[in-house]
């Protein structure tokens, strides 16, 4: 009986203390706190990126586009809301010096294949708020937020930097966002994928989103409802698009 009584009380200490060790914060991306994802994912894995492709200190805008790498745009019927190039995220700062989305090729065929399947099904559009993120746009967010908890280390890379994640959220047949609970980069557990305390149609929405970019193969974080990444191996990635003057 004093045994049962001994493993009853070790069970509480220990839920106890997983239930303590849960995320405070919520990371940009960091894709370090969902268990169930494979342990391969560079992001997660301490990797210190020996394969960046270097730069030098302050890369200049490219003058051609890299041959593995596709832009989305409005023109392939997406909705192009690139925060960082605009003040209005988290930062409250412009961090891009113009908004573009660029993908990999695999992750941007896969995306294109969920865009048409939206449409077709359900009238549905796609609204794309971040794709790929150089580094030195990563190093410019993490001197504004140096804390790993909101921002990954930029020697460390974000899988935007690989240009295989995504922030996106779903548009009505009017281009209207459809409602997901909060609006995008907001850093609370109400942005969780497992906080379930809102109306059915919120949680029908990012469902919705969910399942269908499960199908093509992207994978969710637990703390982000608007972020995907496709767990294929590229390096992380610096050159800069340019801009339109
Ligand atoms: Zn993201």
């Amino acid at each position: 009986m004093k045994k049962l009584t001994l493993w009853v009380l070790m069970f509480c200490c220990a839920g106890l203390f997983l239930q303590c060790r849960d995320p405070k914060q919520h990371p940009l991306d960091t894709e370090q706190t969902n268990s169930t994802e494979s342990p391969e994912n560079p992001e997660r894995s301490g990797e210190t990126a020996p394969d960046v492709q270097d730069g030098g200190d302050k890369p200049k805008p490219a003058e051609d586009i890299p041959s593995d790498w596709q832009e989305l745009t409005e023109n392939e019927g997406y909705q192009v809301d690139i925060r960082y190039a605009t003040k209005n995220n988290f930062t409250k700062q412009k961090i891009y010096d113009c908004g573009r989305c660029f993908l990999r090729p695999e992750a941007a065929q896969k995306l294109d294949n969920i865009r048409q399947e939206l449409e077709e099904e359900y009238g549905y559009g796609i609204k794309l708020f971040d794709c790929f993120r150089p580094r030195p746009y990563q190093q410019k967010l993490w001197d504004i937020v140096p804390d790993p908890d909101y921002v990954t280390p930029p020697q460390k890379g974000s899988m935007h930097s690989r240009g295989l994640a995504v922030d996106l959220t779903l548009t009505d047949q009017d281009g209207r966002e459809l409602d997901m609970g909060t609006p995008f980069d907001f850093f609370g557990k109400e942005a969780h994928h497992a906080y379930t305390d809102l109306p059915d149609q919120v949680l029908k929405n990012r469902a919705l989103l969910k399942n269908v970019m499960e199908k093509y193969g992207f994978r969710a974080i637990t703390t982000e409802w608007w972020h995907y990444s496709l767990n294929i191996s590229y390096p992380l990635d610096n050159w800069l698009w340019p801009c339109e003057q």
